[in-house]
């Protein structure tokens, strides 16, 4: 077939209709090399002009490779515009809309009921100027016991309640030990309050061998019952967020006298009688008292000079009757059907 001007008009035009159309780089690479690679069309263009008269062969060579020129332009061009599209769509599936709504949403959590009653707690007391004090868990039977006047024969000693660790050590079975590694050799006046964990060998839906407790004390000069109920009171109000009343039952601690159990009245039944309140209209609180003269003693207080009151209440408890759960193992066993309740 005559090589001439024609053909290679036509060649051109298929070639820019198929590179316009080449969708991808690959397609694009295949287009460039029907037309221009060696055993393209254009190159056959070429070897065929070997055939044409002198004259003939140069004009016709010369438009092949104008052509051949142009074609590449257009492949070039192409190649540019889909580079640009693919880096467009790329950039298009990295964006993240923001204002999208999420898959799920996560479950929220807050704070434990106990760390809520806790922190309430804290939160009166630090009002009433009393300053926290901590103490550790694993004790010696002196902090424990001992300078708490508690005798080496005092049933609160029994195996049977306190948890035995190595090195004749105990887990402190209330947060007491801390009265003891606060008063010592500090001078009235003071006042504390000792948050925190304490270990007792029990286990029943009241009881749990691990609990929290509160211990508060203070000590000054001319201290009385009557400052240590004013101050009762005042946090009881605070608790319940209401009036309350409480009692007050004769009971004997070794590091107390007088000692008191505390009960306030039941505030879901108004002494009426209730569940809660095992029908007896008042709920048990926690001890108190003034600090017994051979604790401050023991401490290196004088105790002609200074009294003092201590008392001390379980908080999971509190957090209980606040939240009407029905079993202290609820509170930790981390179960979200019950955490996300209260
Ligand atoms: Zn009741």
């Amino acid at each position: 077939m005559p090589v001439g001007a024609d053909n290679l008009e036509r060649l051109e035009e298929e070639a820019r209709r198929e590179i316009a159309a080449a969708e991808s780089l690959q397609a694009l690479t295949e287009v460039r090399a029907r037309y221009l690679g060696k055993k393209g069309s254009v190159a056959g263009v070429l070897r065929s002009i070997g055939d044409l008269a002198g004259e003939e062969r140069a004009r016709v060579g010369q438009l092949a490779n104008a052509t051949k020129q142009r074609i590449e332009e257009a492949v070039g061009e192409r190649r540019g515009a889909l580079e640009r599209s693919d880096r467009d769509r790329a950039l298009d599936a990295e964006r993240i809309d923001t204002t999208l709504p999420g898959a799920e949403e996560p479950p929220a959590g807050h704070l434990h009921p106990v760390t809520r009653v806790f922190r309430d707690m804290v939160e009166f007391f630090t009002s009433m100027g009393f300053s926290i004090e901590e103490g550790p868990e694993v004790e010696t039977e002196y902090h424990c016991f001992e300078a708490l006047n508690i005798p080496e024969v005092h049933p609160a000693r029994d195996e049977q309640d306190t948890f035995y660790v190595e090195g004749g050590n105990v887990l402190r079975t209330h947060t007491s030990n801390v009265q003891i590694r606060a008063m010592t050799g500090r001078t009235p006046p003071f006042r504390f309050i000792a948050p925190g964990r304490v270990y007792r060998h029990d286990l029943s839906p009241r009881h749990y061998p691990m609990f929290h407790q509160i211990e508060g004390f203070l000590v000054d000069e001319d201290v009385s019952f009557g400052d240590l109920k004013g101050v009762l009171y005042a946090f009881g109000r605070h608790l319940m967020a209401r009036e309350i009343e409480l009692r007050f039952r004769a009971n004997h601690f070794p590091f107390t006298e007088p000692s008191a159990e505390m009960d306030y009245a039941c505030l879901l039944c108004d002494r009426q009688g209730c569940g809660v309140c095992s029908n007896s209209g008042w709920i048990e609180w926690g001890g108190c008292g003034m600090i017994h003269p051979q604790v401050l003693e023991n401490c290196g207080i004088d105790s002609d000079r200074y009294q003092g009151f201590a008392f001390g209440m379980g908080v999971d408890r509190t957090a209980l009757l606040r939240y009407g759960i029905p079993n202290i193992r609820l509170l930790f066993e981390g179960d979200l059907r019950v955490l996300g309740q209260v």
